[in-house]
């Protein structure tokens, strides 16, 4: 049996190798069969191959007789917003999200503007394989329409957040899809922004697609040198955000997320957030106070979204930077999350250092470790097991997605990537020593359990 086509962030692979304009031809058929044709909306990010995939794509739905409109290079949850807002039956965005520029992907989105679940993924998945197309006759071929209605997405955070003061913000695109809209969001809200890596370019020249410490070097110093408020960083696509503070340092996603989490409970309808199982511990600690309560998910904003949906929760958030607000949309949306933060650092009267200061800082160690995707997920089974067998303290054991073994002095997760071949390790400890320890050991089991199966 062939991989899964569909992982939990849609189809994702290397353009032209795992991911050619043949399978795009065929996800537009299948999603065309699926859909019924009906009205669906494309975007893309700003990768090479957009515009390759896209024509692909819509060829496929036009063949089904879909009424497809093309709203060109947008961030995801603009595209997921306006498929919600504008009635369409399903929206699909062609990115690769934070990966390196050779890669791209297909993401498809409901009618409500959620992505689609495992169930529906997994229907397209099968219209593909048994190539169990419905198509169009000649005279009921679909059309294709340009649309530019992002406007309608810069009026709704435009109308929802009313800061009170002219935040100095440095934004920084990464030369990915928020580009435009996000420097036009900041000046909508009357803060004095300047943007950078702001022309779309999928070579990414300015910064890897992936907002992290490392890659935000240039606007860590740009912050500084400015004396801005805050520098606010997407990745690729513009469902996640970073953050530095007003001293050009860059804020752990985990504290951060942990910070407006408790802020958000403060005020919420109901005391439940969702986060996933590689959040640190101290999104509990700051939450729980407060009398939240924290739901932990399977990693991938699918999950996340699920979850926030069926607890009916105020916030949900995976700390790459992916934050959900259930009152806008349930699209995980990095521009409206920075907007947000500004909202609740005014609310608190705090600058962004403050806000994440009263957040305790657990050390959290992350690897990967090479693994071939046919196996991985074999690999986490018995690594498990490995895991218990030397961490033979260990006080809890949770499954919901790869294994995760909480030990006194902190965690371990270790669970198969869902997009690369790679798994990846999260360890948590009260301590760096204890937190060191921990990787070590446990970094250790899972080589001897890939190296098992590679003999
Ligand atoms: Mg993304």
């Amino acid at each position: 049996m062939q991989a899964k086509l569909f992982g939990s962030s849609g189809v994702r692979g290397v353009v032209n190798k795992d991911l050619t304009p043949i399978l795009a031809v065929k996800v537009g058929l299948a999603l065309g069969t699926f859909a019924n044709a009906g009205k669906i909306f494309v975007a893309r990010d700003a990768r090479t191959s957009g515009l390759m995939l896209e024509n692909a794509l819509v060829s496929g739905l036009l063949s089904c007789g879909a009424k497809v409109f093309c709203l060109g290079v947008l961030p995801t949850p603009v595209l997921a917003y306006l498929t919600s807002r504008l009635g369409a039956d399903a929206g699909v965005m062609i990115t690769a999200s934070h990966n390196p520029p050779q890669y791209n992907g297909i993401k498809i989105f409901d009618g409500d503007g959620t992505a689609y679940d495992e169930e529906r993924q997994n229907k397209v998945e099968q219209i593909i394989e048994q190539e169990n197309f419905l198509l169009a006759d000649w005279q009921n071929l679909g059309g294709a329409f340009p649309l530019n209605e992002s406007r309608l997405y810069i009026e709704m955070i435009h109308e929802n957040v009313r800061l009170r003061k002219s935040w100095h913000v440095v934004v920084d695109a990464g030369c990915g899809a928020t580009g435009q809209v996000a420097p036009a969001i900041f000046k909508s809200l009357e803060c004095k922004n300047v943007a950078i890596n702001a022309q779309f370019d999928g070579f990414f020249p300015g910064r890897s697609p992936e907002p992290n410490a490392e890659s935000l070097k240039s606007l860590s110093k740009i912050v500084g040198e400015m004396g801005a408020d805050v520098g606010v960083a997407y990745d690729g696509d513009g469902d996640r955000a970073a953050f530095l503070d007003e001293n050009g340092v860059f804020v752990d996603f985990d504290r951060v997320l942990a910070a407006y989490a408790a802020h958000v409970l403060k005020k919420g309808k109901n005391r439940i957030m969702v986060t996933n199982v590689e959040a640190s511990m101290c999104v509990e600690r700051m939450v729980e106070p407060y009398g939240g309560k924290v739901v932990r998910t399977k990693v991938g904003d699918v999950y996340v979204a699920e979850a926030v949906k069926k607890f009916d929760a105020v916030f949900g958030g995976e700390p790459c930077g992916a934050w959900i607000h259930p009152e806008f949309h349930y699209c995980p949306d990095g521009i409206l999350s920075s907007a947000l933060l500004l909202k609740a650092l005014e609310d608190e009267g705090k600058n962004l250092s403050e806000f994440v200061a009263e957040v305790p800082a657990y050390p959290v160690l992350r690897e990967n470790v090479p693994c071939n995707n046919e196996v991985k997920y074999a690999v986490v089974e018995r690594a498990g097991e490995s895991l218990k067998a030397h961490f033979p303290r260990y006080t809890q054991i949770s499954t919901v997605d790869g294994v995760r073994l909480a030990i006194e002095e902190g965690w371990v997760l270790v669970r198969a990537s869902g997009t690369e071949p790679l798994l990846r390790l999260t360890v948590e400890g009260e301590s760096l020593k204890a937190a060191e320890s921990i990787m070590e050991k446990a970094a250790a089991v899972v080589k001897e359990v890939v190296e098992g199966f590679r003999r």
